[in-house]
Formats: structure tokens, sequence, C-alpha cells
């Protein structure tokens, strides 16, 4: 009997999923799986973007829990690939590799003024909030007025991170600067654009339901938006999604705006075209659109600015480059076909695969990464003649290795370790879990 010894690169759901799926597959061979993790804890985006006031989405990391416990998976955390752990690495010690790096980035955004100080992304945000260890702990919040540009479910995300009450936020997992820093933020509105009408945003029904219920926050929405075209109408009447969006929406309309001290503002039809500022951002300038009677929108030639100091894109996140592995510069995705990673020729390159948003973009949510990881397995285990055939099979080499390089690797227990102590310090404060974001320390408590 064969034995299948596979490393996968990103202990976020895609990875975890793909070792899952793996493990329950009907195979004629034995398997043995090494997750390598840049960060000392595992669960990626789960951890460092779903927004700290979702708990049963932050949830899902019970179920990622319970496949890392099976017994039949080693993490080591904090090995990032390209430094610590190579191609040439893996090849001599397994038999394949799948990718799922996923995307940490902001993707780019061509307005002019983009690069002022006080323009941020919102990538960059997230990580701040939920604790990131790689980003600054300080973030400047001081600005009144605030721009999110996006229609997507991070604009919403992060627009509610700025409006919400700091307080409201204590029972969550949240650092305490972070806590502090929202606490002392003198914002009063928060502005989000989107392009495009009321009928084709891109965030979900849940996301918007829940700006309503925010604490001393009013939703303000513009009845100029809600001019409807027949193709709006059309997918309002056709699409569920887009139905309750509606109902959403209607009821805000019909409400009176109250005294709340915070207010957030949806701007439909806004396409941004210029963030004013001479030293920094102090105003974004923007066309009113109108719908073009196809489900699409078009220029009005109408300018309007609001004075702003603040700006966070939401325009969707980015792929990074991994060394020696063939990158799609426009799409930040590894190129591949149904998970196989193929080169500039087309051609596969056998034993590397890819899975999660590193394979198809960042687009979805993570119950998504299931799928992808499906059909990459399958095709793992249907080219089981062309797997690689390592000198150092065995699974000590790859620990003495990483031992050899210096490399203070973090493993399963250690995960275990750093998950009880961040427990233990939310239970003395009365809260679910305060996080631990400084890296050294988080290395320390693992492997203490
Ligand atoms: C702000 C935000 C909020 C979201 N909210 C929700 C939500 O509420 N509900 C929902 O279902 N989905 C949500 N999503 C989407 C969800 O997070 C993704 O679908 C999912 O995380 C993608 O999984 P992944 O494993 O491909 O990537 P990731 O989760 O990004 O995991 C990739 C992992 O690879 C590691 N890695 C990267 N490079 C290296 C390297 N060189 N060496 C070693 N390790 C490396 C990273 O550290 C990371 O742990 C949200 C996404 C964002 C950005």
């Amino acid at each position: 009997m064969t034995k299948l010894r596979l490393a996968i690169v990103g202990a976020g759901p895609a990875g975890i999923y793909a070792a899952d799926i793996l493990l329950k597959a009907e195979k004629q061979f034995d398997v043995s799986i090494d997750l390598f993790e840049q960060l000392p804890a595992p669960y990626g985006l789960v951890r460092y973007g779903v927004a700290p006031d979702h708990p049963r989405i932050k949830g899902i990391v019970n179920a990622l829990r319970d496949v890392l416990d099976s017994g039949q998976i080693r993490l080591f955390g904090n090995v990032l690939f390209g430094r610590d752990i190579t191609l040439d690495d893996l090849k001599k010690h397994y038999n394949a590799v799948i990718f799922s790096t996923g995307s940490i980035k902001d993707a780019p955004m061509v307005v002019p003024g983009i690069d002022l100080p006080g323009s941020y992304g919102a990538a960059d945000f997230v990580s701040w909030y939920d604790g990131h260890p790689d980003f600054p702990r300080e973030w400047p919040l001081d600005a009144s007025s605030v721009a999110v540009i996006g229609n997507g479910n991070v604009a919403l995300d992060v627009a509610r991170m700025l409006a919400k009450h700091a307080d409201n936020l204590l029972p969550t997992e949240i650092p305490d600067n972070v806590y502090q820093g929202l606490k002392n933020s003198p914002v009063t509105d928060v502005h989000v654009f989107g392009r495009r009408g009321p009928a084709q945003v891109k965030f979900s029904p849940l996301e918007l339901r829940e700006l309503g219920e925010l604490d001393d926050v009013d939703m303000i929405v513009y009845e100029e938006d809600f001019d409807y075209d027949e193709a709006s109408k059309a997918a309002i009447a056709s699409n569920k999604q887009v139905f309750v969006i509606d109902k959403v929406l209607t009821q805000w309309r019909a409400r009176e705006t109250g005294n709340a001290s915070r207010r957030l503002h949806l701007h439909f039809h806004a396409k941004p075209l210029e963030i004013v500022g001479t030293d920094r951002v102090e105003a974004i300038r923007y066309e009113r659109t109108e719908p073009d009677g196809a489900g699409g929108t078009r220029g009005t030639g109408e300018i309007r600015e609001i004075p702003i100091q603040a700006l966070y894109r939401a325009v969707g996140y980015f792929g990074s480059p991994l060394d020696g592995i063939p990158f799609d510069e426009k799409r930040g995705v590894i190129p591949n076909r149904e998970g196989q990673v193929i080169d500039d020729n087309d051609e596969q390159l056998y034993g590397i695969y890819a899975t999660g948003w590193i394979k198809r973009g960042p687009v979805g949510l993570i119950g998504h990464t299931k799928s992808d990881a499906m059909e990459t397995i399958k095709h793992v285990l249907n080219d089981q003649a062309n797997w690689w055939a390592p000198a150092h099979p065995d699974e000590e080499s790859v620990v003495e290795l990483l031992r050899t390089r210096g490399v203070e690797f973090t493993n399963l227990d250690g995960w275990h370790n750093l998950d009880q102590h961040e427990l233990g310090l939310g239970e003395a404060v009365g809260r679910t879990r305060v996080k631990v974001v400084e890296r050294d320390e988080m290395v320390r408590v693992s492997n203490n």
C-alpha cells in the first residue's frame, strides 16, 4: 500500500477542509498530512477577517478545530512558505502540496488622491481590529466624517465597526487596544458609497439588516436612489436576496430619522471620481449615476462632494505571489485548472495544487471553500501516477529540517495552549476571549 505524504500550505478554512475531505475520501492508500501556517494560530480569515461581532461565524472554528484534533494532521505554525520552507524542500519530503494561502491584501483602486494620508485599505483596518500580528497596533481614528467605498460585505463590516459604539463590542474578542481606539473615536458620520443601485449591491441581507439594529446609530438612505428601472424591478421580483435587501431598505425609507449621536449613510448611484485634499483627505468627489435600463448604470454628469477626514476602500482583496509558484498578476491567484496548478504554457505542474481564495480569487463565503477543496482533492487522488517521489518521506525528517534552520515553529498542542490562554484571559474579565496579538507572545505561550 502506498502512503500519500501531503503538505498543505495555509491553515485557513480552505486548507483545513482540504485535509478533512482527503482524510474522509475513499482511497487505496494511507495519508499523512502536514499543515504549514505562517501564523502561530490557525484558521486564517475566520480568525483575522470575520468581524468580532459575528460570533456565529467565528464559531466555525469549532468545526475546523475538530478536523485538526482528528489526530491525523500535524500543524506547523509560525512557518512561512518561501522563507522557512521552500518548494524544493517540499519536493524532498512530500508527494504533493496544496497551496491554500488565501488573500490578505487590499486590491488596488485607481482614483486620484487615493494615496493621500487618511486614505486606508479596508483589509489593513480589518487586520488591525481583528488583532493580526503582522499589522501595526496603532490606528488613527481621528475623523468625524468617514467614507467607505464599496458595496460588499467587507464594506458593511468596516462601516459597522466604525459606527458602532465601542462598549457594544466589549463582549467580543477584540484586543484591548482596539477597544480603546474605537472608544476614543470622534466619528459622527459614516458614508458608504456604491457605484450602482440598491438592486445591484453585493452585500447579503443579513449584513445589511444588522446595520439597522446598531445602538445609537441612525441609518440614512436617500429617496433619490430608489428610482428603479425595469431591470432593477425584475431583479427584486426574481432574486430572493435582492428582494429582502429592498425590503430592509424600504423600511428605512419610511423611518423618521432619529437623534442618534452617529449616522450611517448609504449612498447608491455614487461613483467616486477623486479624493480631494492637499496634505490629507478632505473630501470625496463623486458623480451621480443612474440606471441604464439594462441592469447597469451610466454617469449623469452631476458631480457632488462630501467633506470627510478619512476614507476606507473596500473594493476587494488580492492574493500574494509565492516563491517558485506561478502567479496570475491580474487576478491575484495561482493559475490552475480545477485546482491543478498550471504554468505559462497551460501545462500541469505535477504535484502542485491550489484551493480556496488563492485558487479562485477572493470572493465567496467560508462554506464555498469546502466545494473548492472537494474539486482539488479529487485531482490529488486521481493524479497518483504523477505524484512526486520524495527522497525523505519519513515524518521526522521535515521536523529535523525546520529545527536545523532554527525555525521556531509551533504545533497543535501549542495552539491548544494559546487557545486556552486566550479563553482564560477572557474569563478573567467576563469576556469570551481576549486575543494575544504580538507574534512573539503567541509563540511563547504556544511553546510553553
Ligand atoms: C473582512 C472579511 C470578512 C469576512 N466575513 C465572512 C463572514 O462573515 N462569513 C463568511 O462565510 N465568510 C466571510 N469572509 C470570507 C472568508 O473569510 C473566506 O471565504 C475564507 O477565509 C477563505 O479561506 P482561505 O482558506 O482560502 O483563505 P484564508 O482564510 O485567508 O487562509 C489562508 C491562510 O494561509 C496562510 N498563509 C498565507 N501565506 C502563507 C505562506 N507564505 N506560508 C504559510 N502560510 C501562509 C495565512 O496566514 C492564512 O492563515 C470574510 C472575509 C473577509 C476578508
